[in-house]
C-alpha cells in the first residue's frame, strides 16, 4: 500500500500563506519534486519523500491516522486542534520552528470600545476561529465570555453586530486597523513549524531524521554569514570579542605585513551595519560580510 513503500511522508500547506515557503524549504533540502501543484500528492525524485499537500487544517489528522509522520504548519493550528480534539493530537510534536509565517492569536476591540483590562469582556461575545485557544486564555484570566466561531472574516463581526469583540490572527495589524479594531491583548505568538508523529519503522524514521538534519543544517546556513576583514594584530582579541557568534576564527597571515591578519570567522548570528562600525571602530578594514550557501558539521 501508498502507507508502506518504504518513504518518508509529510503533510505542507497547498495553497496559502505558509505554502510557498515550505515548498521553497523542501527544495533548499536539495529535495527535487515535479511541480504538479494540482495534485494531493507529490514524490521527490531523489530523496525517498512523498509530500501531500493539503489544506493547514487537515494536517494534524494525516498524521495521526499515519498517512504522514512529518507536516509543517503553524503553531496555532496545531494548539488549537490539539485543545479541541480531547487527547487525539497530544502524539504530535513540535520537532522545529521555521521562522516563517510568524503571527499572533489577539483579541481586538471596536475603537469605540470601552476597554481597561481583560475583564471588560466579560460577558462580552467575541468571535474567533480559534475557540479552543481562545477559551483557554479567558479561564487562565477567570473572565467567562461568550465564543462565537467563524471559519473566516472574522474581523466585520463587530460591525454586522454578530459579536463584541474579535480574537483573531495578525501579522501586521492592517486588517484590523482597517476595520475600526484595535488589539488589545496577545493570546499566543506563532510561526509555522515542523510536527512529528511517533514512527515505529526504522528505516522511515532514519530518513525522517536526515531529513530534520537537512532542515536544520538549511536554517542555520540561512541565519549564518560568512565574515572575512583584515585586523591589526594589536586588536585581535577586541575584535574576535565584536564578532557575533563565532565559535573561534581563523586568522591567517597578509603577505608583506607584520602588523595585520587576517580574520574568517562564521557568525551564527545577524551581521549588521552597526556590528561592522562596530569591528572598524577597532580598527578592522576591508570588511567583507558573504552569505552562506549549505554547512554541515
Ligand atoms: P487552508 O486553505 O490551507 O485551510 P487557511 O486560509 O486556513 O488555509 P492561511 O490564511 O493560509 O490559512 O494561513 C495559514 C497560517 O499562516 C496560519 O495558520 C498562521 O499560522 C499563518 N499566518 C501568518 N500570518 C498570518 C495572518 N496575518 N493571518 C492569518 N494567518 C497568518
Ligand atoms: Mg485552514
Amino acid at each position: 500500500t501508498m502507507r508502506d513503500n518504504g518513504r518518508l511522508k509529510i503533510a505542507i500547506q497547498k495553497s496559502g500563506r505558509l505554502a510557498d515557503m515550505s515548498l521553497k524549504l523542501l527544495e533548499k533540502c536539495g529535495i527535487s519534486l515535479a511541480k504538479s501543484r494540482d495534485q494531493l500528492l507529490c514524490m521527490a525524485d531523489n530523496f525517498p519523500l512523498d509530500v501531500f499537500l493539503v489544506r493547514d487544517d487537515d494536517i494534524p489528522a494525516f498524521l495521526a491516522t499515519n498517512v504522514c509522520q512529518l507536516g509543517i504548519l503553524g503553531q496555532n493550528a496545531l494548539l488549537e486542534q490539539q485543545a479541541n480534539e480531547n487527547g487525539k493530537y497530544a502524539e504530535l510534536k513540535e520537532v522545529m520552528a521555521l521562522g516563517y509565517g510568524k503571527c499572533r492569536l489577539s483579541i481586538a476591540v471596536p475603537n469605540d470600545f470601552d476597554y481597561k483590562d481583560i475583564t471588560s469582556l466579560s460577558g462580552k461575545t467575541i468571535a474567533t476561529s480559534y475557540r479552543g485557544l481562545l477559551a483557554k486564555y479567558l479561564a487562565e484570566k477567570n473572565v467567562s465570555a461568550d465564543i462565537v466561531t467563524m471559519q473566516g472574516a472574522v474581523e466585520v463581526a463587530p460591525r454586522t453586530h454578530l459579536a463584541d469583540v474579535i480574537c483573531d490572527l495578525v501579522s501586521t495589524g492592517n486588517t484590523l486597523k482597517s476595520n475600526g479594531l484595535r488589539e488589545t491583548d496577545i493570546v499566543m505568538q506563532s510561526q509555522a513549524v515542523v510536527i512529528k508523529n511517533e514512527i515505529k519503522d526504522v528505516e522511515i524514521n532514519s530518513i525522517c531524521e536526515k531529513l530534520i538534519a537537512r532542515l536544520r543544517a538549511v536554517l542555520r546556513a540561512e541565519n549564518s554569514r560568512y565574515i572575512m576583514l583584515n585586523s591589526p594584530i594589536d586588536s585581535l582579541d577586541a575584535i574576535k570579542a565584536v564578532l557575533p557568534g563565532s565559535q573561534s576564527p581563523t586568522v591567517m597571515p597578509l603577505q608583506g605585513r607584520d602588523d595585520m591578519v587576517a580574520v574568517h570567522a562564521v557568525c551564527e548570528e545577524g551581521v549588521f551595519w552597526n556590528t561592522m562600525e562596530a569591528l572598524k571602530a577597532k580598527g578592522a578594514n576591508s570588511i567583507l560580510v558573504v552569505p552562506i550557501e549549505k554547512m554541515l558539521d
